[in-house]
């Protein structure tokens, strides 16, 4: 009939024809067919304004959810625990990955000031490459400015700090500030035998930290000499092609430093966090190069 033939005709100019329509003749015949596409368009269009409508509170409600999350409830703040080889390096980016926190690491903090010849880098050079620990007051400073930043905002996983007892308290004190405390301590336990052969043979790329190890994780790229030790120049990273480098106490001497250092003064903050039974043991025993 003729109301078949008119919807298929203005189907046929779409919103253009639709659109030239006058006013009184839409409405007349908006009543006589409920199949007019001029009011199927508006009813989708509708839809569509109300989908949108709700999009948009949809999402400011999801950012006030955020938003309430932000400010009442206490940020997610781990620790990852263990001797100079123990698997903090390998292990904590994968947990970077899985909760979108950032590690914080003092001791890539120190070396990129050492790189960068700060005050700071100049007062901790040497005493980082002996092996032995930079000072409190330095590396408390560093920590209590890096974990205002915005990336901290819904936690953050500290990766080297704290290292001493007055370290940890300094810590607590600092996060009790803000109504906040330590969530988590993972504690890497790790075979102190295989610490020597993993940190003495490990070869770091320093722009992504990717770490690589002569026998157990050797870059593509190596080629071994008559001594039977890696040709330093044929040491690359996989990805990159950079030139590694070893870290300057990745030596057997400074080691027996570092590990005297954190047998004596670290590992007592383990002592210090377990009565809160927050204190996670992880097998670090893994053969990976750390
Ligand atoms: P490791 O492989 O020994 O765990 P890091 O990269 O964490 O090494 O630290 C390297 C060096 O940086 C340490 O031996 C020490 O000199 C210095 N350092 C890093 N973090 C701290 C800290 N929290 N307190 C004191 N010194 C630190």
């Amino acid at each position: 009939g003729p109301q078949a033939r008119n919807f298929g005709a203005a189907a046929a100019f779409g919103t253009a024809g639709a659109a030239t329509w006058g006013l009184s003749a839409q409405r007349e015949r908006a009543t006589r067919c409920e199949a007019d596409p001029a009011v199927v368009g508006a009813a989708v269009l509708g839809t569509a304004v109300g989908a949108l409508g709700g999009f948009f509170y949809g999402k400011s409600k999801a950012d006030a959810v955020q938003e309430k999350y932000a400010t009442y409830w206490p940020r997610k703040i781990m620790m990852v625990f263990g001797a100079p080889g123990a698997g903090k390096g390998t292990q904590g980016p994968k947990i970077v990955d899985m909760l979108d926190i950032p590690q914080l690491s003092t001791g890539d903090m120190l070396r990129e000031a050492v790189a960068a010849g700060t005050e700071i880098g100049k007062k901790a050079k040497d005493v980082m490459a002996s092996g032995a620990l930079v000072s409190d007051d330095i590396v408390i400073g560093i920590i209590a400015d890096r974990i205002k930043a915005d990336d901290c905002k819904n936690g953050f996983i500290l990766d080297g700090f704290p290292r001493t007892v007055a370290q940890s308290k300094a810590l607590d004190a600092m996060l009790a500030t803000t109504g906040e405390a330590v969530s988590l301590v993972m504690a890497f336990d790790v075979d102190p035998a295989v610490l020597e052969e993993r940190v003495c043979g490990r070869w770091i790329d320093k722009a992504s930290g990717r770490s690589y190890h002569v026998k157990f994780a050797a870059p593509k790229s190596m080629k071994v000499g008559h001594d039977g030790k890696p040709i330093p120049d044929t040491m690359k990273d996989d990805i990159t092609g950079d030139k590694l480098f070893q870290r300057p106490d990745d030596t057997a001497e400074a080691l027996k430093k570092r590990l005297d250092g954190y047998k004596n003064q670290t590992v007592p903050i383990l002592d210090h966090y377990a009565p809160r039974g927050i204190v996670k043991n992880i097998d670090g025993g893994a053969p990976i190069a750390a």
